[in-house]
């Protein structure tokens, strides 16, 4: 190794130092001071230079290292990356845009936000590879050109899942409401993330429909390919396959389906309380 690129690794280093101290931890959807960094860079697209007093002072010290070499060894190489990314996905999204906005909109109940959702394209957007916040004046959705999984419908399928989050939230809205209606009159919580993930299952059913309609072969969205359906939540995407699809579909009503949902959730938890409160129970 050189001695210029010794020097050039440890600045590097340095600069990750700072930025494993006191970003690496922290949540790019749930801390505040996060969003605001987060808004503030994708705002500062290409200015030479950050000189924001909403950027804390260790991370713009972590930028001045780590920025010349950033420009000059890795942006050349994103800067493509992200560029292809966006022109690949644009026909499919140009393609399911109107179709998937407009049938989601009337499955929710609820139009779209009357402002601009900015999408922003990054090499790597956290480990969940998208996130979505309300920034002001528009809804942020950042996504990542780096995952290979994120292409073709697929890409439209994770965009419109960031996209839902501007319009369906725990406890509010037509969905929060009616899960929190159904969970209220069965007297028992909330199903935990139940309405996070319908809006996983909900864009990809109805891009599932559009895409084997039109290519005839059978479509793997992105909750298969996270395995959302089948690790992570797989009594609510049966339980949505059953009771919610009907209503995707044009049948029944949203409380009736999301009644049935939650009910049907109740009644396929597997009972684990017996054999935890018994191992309790041999401490007192
Ligand atoms: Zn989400």
């Amino acid at each position: 190794m050189s001695e210029a690129v010794r020097c050039e690794a440890a600045v590097w280093y340095g600069a990750l130092r700072i930025y494993a101290a006191h970003f690496a931890s922290r949540d790019f959807v749930f801390d505040d001071g996060m969003i605001v960094i987060e808004t503030v860079l994708s705002e500062a697209d290409g200015m030479p230079a950050l000189h924001d007093s909403r950027l804390p002072q260790p991370l713009l010290q972590a930028f001045e290292l780590a920025a010349p070499i950033y420009r000059s060894r890795f942006w050349p190489r994103d800067e493509a990356q992200n560029r292809a990314w966006i022109e690949a996905v644009h026909p499919t999204l140009a393609r399911l845009n109107a179709p998937v906005g407009s049938r989601l909109a009337h499955v929710y109940q609820t139009p779209w936000l009357r402002l601009p959702y900015r999408v922003d394209v990054v090499n790597s957007a956290s480990w969940e590879g998208s996130f979505a916040n309300a920034a002001d004046g528009y809804f942020q959705i950042v996504t990542s050109s780096g995952d290979k999984e994120n292409s073709g419908p697929v890409a439209v399928d994770l965009l419109y899942h960031e996209a839902s989050h501007s319009v369906v939230e725990p406890s509010r809205g037509t969905i929060g409401r009616a899960i929190s209606r159904a969970a209220q009159a069965a007297d028992k919580p909330e199903p935990s993330e139940l309405w996070h993930a319908l809006i996983f299952y909900t864009p990809s059913t109805i891009i599932r429909t559009l895409v084997e309609q039109s290519e005839s072969r059978p479509y793997r969205g992105y909750p298969e390919i996270a395995g959302l359906s089948t690790r992570v939540w797989p009594r609510y995407f049966a339980a949505f396959a059953r009771y919610w699809q009907p209503y995707v579909e044009g049948r029944g009503t949203l409380q009736g389906a999301l009644t049935s949902v939650v009910n049907s959730v109740y009644q396929t938890v597997v009972p684990r309380t017996g054999g935890l409160r018994s191992s309790l129970a041999q401490f007192g």
